[in-house]
């Protein structure tokens, strides 16, 4: 029997083991692994969630028992020391020997760490392992609220000053060139990301060459070219990684100038029984960064160790997408092509921070790389048109643009994909083995297509393209789809809401533990926040983890990075006394303002730390948060009815008012609105809200489903001259049967095109009782009504959630990079250069 001895448990590591033991002649070697962490290998593209979670269990790639399972005999916590090519051998640490017939190093890489004067200093730390994350993170705790600053803005550096974000420190991103993400996005991606990381509170130091770090035994700031200082109190490395190439010296290996073990197309070093692959391995001069190439290699050294002729590809995809910072940035193939080389198409809007580049061939007919920055949504889809040189659309620009004039997309269906397009890179699965473990197979779900092809659970950037793809054909099947949340949860909207009610289930972890799987996402974190909120009537201060943004600190953040400040004016009544106090308040903390289009008075230009301090002005002189940042209600509109007008058929003020209060706070799946008019005349414009009231000869017309905004719909006609009773009788049920039972985000305009029926079936639930579940929804609304809590109240008077925004409270230094222009007496942002 022969033995491989597996050099490093890391992702390749382990992806050669697990490759190999899926050979059939797997019983004619005896394989040994050494990994020098104290666990067995790890997801470490996914370690930013140890950040979140602290379990490193959801992070192993196996269990311990795996190996044993598969015959590998697995030393952790075991460093190999030398390596003896003479007699085939190799000493570890603990000074045991160990013979091979194969060798294979996977020893990955190190974060580089320049060599900065002071870099040695206590609060200094890189991030590649979890006890890095560990000593990270014990820090954070020691100096919370303080300032930490990121050496490097490349996809890791940022990722990393996200975490620092999450820590509840102030982040600062520094970095030597003069644009983020150097070698995925041109300068204008690279503005546009940053004025991304500006509003997600990351500010951000390009052109900075650091030349030392100060402070005293610890930390305290970081010294630029000029003399210019930044004081922080934290700093973590993330300036690039350098190749675990040490062993190779041990039996001289041949080397590139800079280092990483020299490998043939094979894997092969310069000795043909010892192989590098993963981060440690320089192929064609390059050592690549990225899990993809490492599992390729993986796959060549076993194919190679069992006779077999694979070889490894010539050119490597270096296509990336940045995960969990919660902005899109994308780039493919050739980012950066010439004006000879290629034709740039650009589209850019930088209100919304959107940029996009795609470089497109000179004869027009394919796609030689691109940039996305803002909205990735179409990354996957591209990126297949790139890899398979597949033909453009006669106007390529519709590809950034969309399809102009009509639906869709210029990009067609998924299923036109050739069926040998690797749809995931990582494991390099194809569209056709995809649709085949659909169509052939019988896997029905994202989740059993990964687990029989492994696809999406590399980097994961692949799902949404495995999804459709599962969806299409499944689709083909003529079979109906389960729309489920998303890839954690196995349910729709209403199945989950439904579970936390009849399981009692109180909190995220709880349901992702019962019924979900994976980490959670951007999208069943708040979707989940708002049904704990719908079922117990839960502020926005509760979980705060899973929040929306804007739910976390009870705003909306705003252009500059400042917040705004929108107390409740119920109805859009208000008393001069009131309105005096809010000038006053306005007054002293700076704010602009503005009377907004649904009766209330906004205030831009709050910082973060003088929130909970506006708040407790305005709460102190009776007024309550307006939930403007909330998917919640907003608004009731209101004439001015038959109090003053004299066409007034009732009395819409009071109504709104009235209205207002009794939905206000109440957790939906989208914003809503409401709108009480007079008469027929319709001032308050209540059909084009979410639910409408107007006056009529003999009682009220009850409207529903209407929205204003990007995509205008009227009310339908639901109820006619009922009383105001009945009235609002009806609207509680509808409301309570739209917050139920709609997907996230969608209007109750969409929500009603969807529902099977329409408002002949809406009328039947709601009027008729047809599902008897009337005397229930009823029940529920009553229940929010009675039990409304103000979350801006809360949080002022709750220390511990009041501490979320003292960030800044030690310091009176204020954002120096926002800065205003005068606005008809007023100030507001200066606009983006
Ligand atoms: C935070 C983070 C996010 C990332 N995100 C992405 C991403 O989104 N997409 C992507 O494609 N890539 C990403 N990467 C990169 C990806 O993780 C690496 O490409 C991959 O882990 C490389 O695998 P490897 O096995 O070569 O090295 P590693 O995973 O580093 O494993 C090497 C192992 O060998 C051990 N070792 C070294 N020397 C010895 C020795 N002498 N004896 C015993 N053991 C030894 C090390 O301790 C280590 O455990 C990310 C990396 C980080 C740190
Ligand atoms: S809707 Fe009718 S009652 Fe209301 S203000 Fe207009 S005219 Fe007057
Ligand atoms: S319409 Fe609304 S979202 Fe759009 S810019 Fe104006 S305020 Fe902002």
């Amino acid at each position: 029997m022969k033995t491989i001895l597996v050099i490093g448990n890391g992702m390749v590591g382990y992806k050669f083991c697990e490759k190999f033991i899926a050979q059939e002649r797997k019983s004619e070697f005896n394989v040994i692994v050494f990994g020098e962490e104290p666990r067995v290998a790890y997801d470490r593209v996914h370690l930013s969630e140890y950040f979140e979670n602290e379990d490193e269990e959801k992070l192993m790639l196996a269990p311990r028992s795996w190996y044993e399972e598969n015959n590998i005999t697995i030393y952790t916590n075991e460093r190999v020391t030398d390596i003896h090519k003479v007699n085939k051998t190799i000493t570890t640490l603990s000074e045991k020997t160990f013979s091979y017939d194969y060798l294979v190093l996977a020893t990955g890489s190190t974060p580089f760490v320049p060599p900065i004067k002071g870099v040695d200093k206590k609060g200094v730390f890189v991030y590649r392992t979890i006890e890095d994350l560990e000593e990270t993170m014990a820090f954070a705790k020691k100096i919370k609220g303080g300032k930490a600053a990121v050496l490097g803005g490349g996809l890791l550096g940022l990722e990393a000053a996200k975490a620092v974000k999450d820590m509840g420190l102030e982040p600062h991103v520094v970095e030597f060139a003069p644009r983020l993400m150097p070698r995925q996005l041109d300068d204008d991606g690279s503005a546009a990301l940053e004025s991304k990381m500006k509003e997600l509170g990351i500010t951000v130091h390009l052109n900075k060459a650091t030349q030392q770090i100060l402070g005293n035994g610890s930390i305290e700031g970081m010294e630029f070219l000029e003399n210019e200082k930044l004081d922080v109190e934290m700093l973590i490395i993330s300036a690039g990684i350098r190749p675990r190439d040490e062993l190779a010296k041990t039996c001289n290996l041949e080397m590139g100038i800079r280092g990483g073990i020299v490998v043939d197309n094979t894997m092969r070093t310069s000795d043909p029984s010892i192989f590098a692959i993963g981060e440690v391995a320089l192929y064609n001069q390059m050592i690549y960064g990225l899990v993809a190439p490492g599992y390729e290699m993986a796959q060549v050294a076993v194919d190679q160790i069992l006779g077999n002729e694979t070889k490894m590809s010539a050119s490597i995809d270096m296509s990336t997408k940045l995960k969990l910072i919660g902005v899109d940035v994308a780039s493919f193939g050739n980012p950066f092509a010439t004006e000879e080389e290629a034709h740039a198409i650009v589209f850019e809007n930088k209100l919304e921070g959107l940029y996009k580049r795609i470089n497109v061939s000179k004869d027009g007919k394919t796609l030689l790389g691109g940039i996305l920055v803002g909205d990735a949504g179409d990354y996957n889809m591209l990126l297949q048109l790139y890899q398979n040189k597949m033909a453009l659309p006669e106007n390529p620009e519709d590809l950034i643009l969309g399809a102009r004039g009509g639906e869709g997309t210029a990009m067609g269906n998924v299923m036109d994909l050739p069926d040998e397009a690797v749809v995931c890179s990582c494991e390099s699965v194809t569209k056709g083995a995809i649709c085949c473990s659909v169509i052939d197979d019988g896997n029905e779900s994202v989740k059993s297509v990964a687990k029989v092809t492994k696809a999406t659970t590399g980097c994961g950037g692949c799902k949404p393209m495995v999804a459709d793809l599962v969806t299409e054909s499944l689709k083909s099947l003529g079979k109906t789809i389960k729309v489920r949340i998303c890839e954690h949860f196995d349910y729709s909207r209403q199945e989950l809401y439904d579970i936390v009610k009849l399981r009692e289930i109180k909190d995220y972890d709880e349901l992702l533990d019962t019924v979900g799987n994976g980490n959670g996402c951007e999208v069943c974190k708040p979707a989940t926040a708002a049904i704990f909120a719908s079922v117990y009537n839960e502020t926005a201060n509760k979980q705060e983890t899973i929040q929306d943004s804007n739910d976390r600190y009870l705003a909306n953040i705003q252009r500059n990075g400042t917040y705004s400040v929108v107390p409740r004016v119920a109805g859009g009544e208000i008393t001069p006394k009131q309105l005096m106090a809010m000038g006053r308040i306005a007054q002293k903390y700076d704010l602009y303002t503005k009377i907004t289009g649904g009766q209330r008075i906004d205030m831009f230009g709050a910082k973060l730390h003088e929130l909970p301090l506006i708040w407790e002005e305005l709460i102190a002189e009776g007024f309550e948060t307006g939930q403007a940042y909330g998917k919640s209600l907003r608004t009731v509109k209101s004439c001015v009815g038959s109090t003053w007008c004299r066409y007034g058929m009732d009395e819409s003020v009071s109504f709104a008012i009235e209205i207002e209060n009794r939905y206000k706070g109440i957790r939906s799946p989208h914003k809503m609105k409401g709108g009480v008019s007079g008469c027929i005349r319709e001032c308050a414009e209540a059909r084009c809200k979410d639910f409408g009231f107007i006056a009529v000869e003999g009682g009220w017309n009850v409207y529903v489903c209407g929205n204003g905004g990007a995509n205008p719909k009227h009310a339908e006609l639901f109820a006619e001259k009922v009383d105001k009773e009945t009235a609002v009788k009806y609207v509680d049920r509808f409301l309570m049967y739209y917050i139920k039972t709609a997907p996230p985000l969608i209007r109750t305009a969409a929500w009603l095109e969807k529902l099977e029926g329409g408002i002949t079936y809406l009328k039947n639930v709601v009027i008729n009782d047809s599902l008897g579940i009337a005397e229930e929804l009823d029940k529920e609304m009553q229940n929010y009504a009675d039990t409304y809590k103000c979350e801006w109240k809360e949080a002022v008077e709750t220390p511990e959630i009041r501490s979320r925004y003292t960030h800044f409270i030690n310091s009176d230094e204020t954002d120096s990079n926002i800065e205003y222009v005068d606005l008809r007496g007023q100030k507001m942002p200066k606009a983006w250069a």
